[in-house]
């Protein structure tokens, strides 16, 4: 009976394929991979200028983003210095099916789309010089409490799967030793406060002048990524380097910034 089973099973499968679907925008198809269409978006998006420093996007204008920004290579919050880490970039602005499918990841308990974000993540930055030469990754921690809720901290996947991509191993460097009020609820200047004495480190090995990539799912405002990076820095970090999924836009510097 079992044989008849199997048979018939492959049978089935013939007829009705097991639906595979991009893991981006959820379009069916033949493999369970991103979809040309998201990879011609992907690419888009490694076009577009950043802000130097930040990573993050700038807004595009109704004409479309031909010219953007062409003159300002720091955004409005990172021409005035003060980012403890040296350069962030991530894989896509944070909206559209980028932004949905970060969320399902984070949110709907969907950690097998760590693969393919960190996939993306690592197509970002492996033809970047200054990623080549990372040491240590260490992923931003989750408090304890949000880790028991959540089950897994999103970011440390994603640090698993860069770590497979770039053979450089993932270390437990930091702890989030309170439960801190989300980003997106605080205006600007409470960013920086909420976040302060939030991170420590938790003495996990030795990384005194080593280069580290420190890995989240989002840059909002890249406040948290420079209060972890600043953690590590003080920690005697040679330099941070920021990589995420996703980045939200951002105005970019007014007239020729920084270099
Ligand atoms: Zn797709
Ligand atoms: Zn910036």
């Amino acid at each position: 009976m079992k044989i008849i089973e199997n048979i018939l099973g492959g049978f089935i499968d013939l007829l009705f394929p097991p639906r595979r679907v991009c893991p981006l925008c959820g379009k069916s198809q033949e493999e369970k991979k991103i979809c040309d269409s998201c990879l011609n978006m992907l690419r888009g998006f490694r076009e577009e200028q950043v802000c130097y420093k930040c990573g993050r996007f700038f807004h595009v204008p109704e004409e479309g983003p031909a010219g953007v920004g062409q003159e300002a290579a720091y955004c409005r919050d990172c021409i005035g210095g003060g980012r403890s880490f040296f350069m962030a970039r991530a894989a896509g602005p944070y909206s559209g099916d980028l932004k949905r499918a970060v969320r399902r990841f984070k949110y709907s308990g969907r950690r097998d789309l760590a693969g393919d974000l960190s996939g993306i993540m690592f197509d970002r930055i492996t033809a970047n010089r200054h990623y080549n030469r990372v040491d240590v990754i260490a992923a931003v921690p989750l408090s304890p409490g949000r880790l028991r809720q959540r089950g897994y901290n999103q970011a440390e996947l994603l640090a698993y799967g860069l770590s497979d991509r770039m053979k450089v191993p993932v270390l437990p460097l930091l702890k989030k030793t309170r439960e801190t009020a989300p980003q997106t609820s605080l205006g600007r200047p409470g960013r920086g406060e909420n976040l302060l004495g939030a991170f420590a480190l938790t003495g996990a090995g030795a990384f005194t002048g080593k280069t580290i990539l420190l890995v989240d799912d989002v840059i909002t405002t890249a406040a948290t990524l420079n209060i972890v990076s600043e953690t590590l820095v003080r920690g005697g970090a040679g330099q941070v380097l920021g990589i995420a999924a996703a980045a939200g836009r951002t105005a970019a510097a007014r007239g020729k910034g920084g270099i």
